[in-house]
């Protein structure tokens, strides 16, 4: 008989394929779906990066197995963009790994830093990828509820004393999936002294690192005094670039953190095509007119959908950074329901806020990820429905 191993068991099933296979079911009777529900970017990769690719791909060294952790011109160029960026000083060989999508790394620092019963503290609402790889290192979940109030950054002193005793790992995601919060320095500072405090490492998700609207740039995390000490940024190019089917991440900061990641690499992939290697640095190093063009097409959608939304009455602070919004939900509903009820009478697809963590529940969140147009198509179609 075949059965799969017990950690399989403790896996859930993956939420955004579960939304997918919804809205696909839906477009499949003929209805003029809009699917704002996964947060797949609709525009394209910028042509220098395509057109590197093309020429790298004749490239014969590129047909043999890659440097296993990676080519040193990559990492060169992962270490330019966070200095050119964000101030902050990487060394290319010992302070980057190349990764598949901050995904693969994401998964990975849980089986690299938690033993069956340590605890990884998990934002709730939160991506939802953080639990899986607790789930498949036998993990526990403490999850720090990020409230309204509170601009949806977590509480340290409200995480409980049993769970600080036995917590290795924690994950912090600004911009923020699913709110659209973003960090402040005084938060990081506080990050840091509590990392410290009980020896836990800080994995940084900054997968919406370059989207901050009204003219503020994100944080990174390792802008912090002392960050590196603590932890690692997982940085990746699906969202900056429009990359996202291109699988190209990097972790960055702490250097025995980042070792452990490369060899845990080393044993699983054999690092990135040759090709997508070489595109990945153009992207990092080429022309950044593109990232700017993305952040404002981002921004001026966020504007017309607010507007939109505004005028049918449904309510809600703008995102600060990612491309997502995060709103309240109609009274006498569960997230689920009400994001049903949008599939089913208006054909808008969106994610529950249930589906990032109990704290998600009362909300769903929105992708920005069409033309302002058919956002006001959006909210024009949850108008005609009289819930606001
Ligand atoms: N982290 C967050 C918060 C995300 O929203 C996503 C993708 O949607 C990822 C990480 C993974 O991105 P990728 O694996 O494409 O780099």
């Amino acid at each position: 008989k075949i059965t799969p191993a017990k950690r399989m068991q403790a896996l859930p099933e993956q939420f955004f394929a579960a939304l997918v296979a919804k809205a696909n079911a839906r477009a499949a009777t003929g209805s003029d779906v809009i699917n704002l529900g996964q947060g797949n970017p609709d525009l394209p990769t910028p042509r220098n990066i395509v057109e590197r690719l093309k020429t790298a791909s004749e490239n014969p060294l590129y047909h043999k197995y890659p440097p296993f952790r990676g080519f040193a011109f990559l990492k060169q160029a992962v270490a330019e963009r966070y200095k050119a960026d964000y101030g902050v000083e990487l060394h290319p060989e010992t302070e980057v790994a190349v990764l598949f999508g901050g995904k693969s790394g994401l998964v990975e620092i849980s089986q690299i830093y938690l033993d069956p019963g340590d605890v990884c503290l998990v934002p709730d609402p939160g991506y939802p990828d953080y639990w899986s790889g607790v789930a498949l290192a036998g993990g526990e979940m403490c999850f720090m509820p990020l409230k309204e109030k509170n601009g949806f950054l977590p509480d340290y002193d409200a995480v409980p004393s049993g769970a600080l005793d036995r917590a290795k790992l924690m994950f912090l995601n600004y911009p923020n999936n699913p709110t659209a919060a973003t960090a402040t320095p005084e938060f990081y500072e506080r990050t840091v002294a509590f990392a410290r405090k009980h020896g836990i490492v800080v994995a940084s998700d900054f997968a919406y690192g370059a989207i901050g609207f009204d003219d503020q740039r994100p944080v990174s995390f390792l802008e912090t005094p002392g960050a590196k000490e603590v932890g690692v940024e997982f940085y990746t190019l699906s969202k900056t670039y429009n990359m996202a089917g291109w699988r190209v991440g990097f972790a960055v900061g702490n250097a025995a953190i980042i070792e452990q990641i490369n060899l845990i690499q080393d044993h699983m992939y054999c690092s990135l095509f040759g090709g997508i290697q070489e595109a990945a640095a153009e992207a990092l190093t080429g022309p950044q007119q593109s990232v700017r063009e993305l952040v404002a097409t981002y921004e001026s959608r966020r504007n017309a959908l607010y507007a939109a939304l505004d005028e049918i009455g449904w309510i809600a602070p703008k995102p600060a950074g990612s491309f997502f919004c995060w709103l309240p939900i109609a009274k006498g509903h569960t997230s689920m329901s009400f994001a049903n009820l949008l599939l089913e009478q208006a054909d808008v697809v969106v994610a529950p806020g249930s589906g990032f963590g109990d704290s998600g529940e009362g909300y769903v969140r929105l992708g920005l990820l069409t033309s302002e147009e058919r956002l006001r198509e959006v909210a024009a179609r949850v108008g005609r429905l009289g819930l606001f």
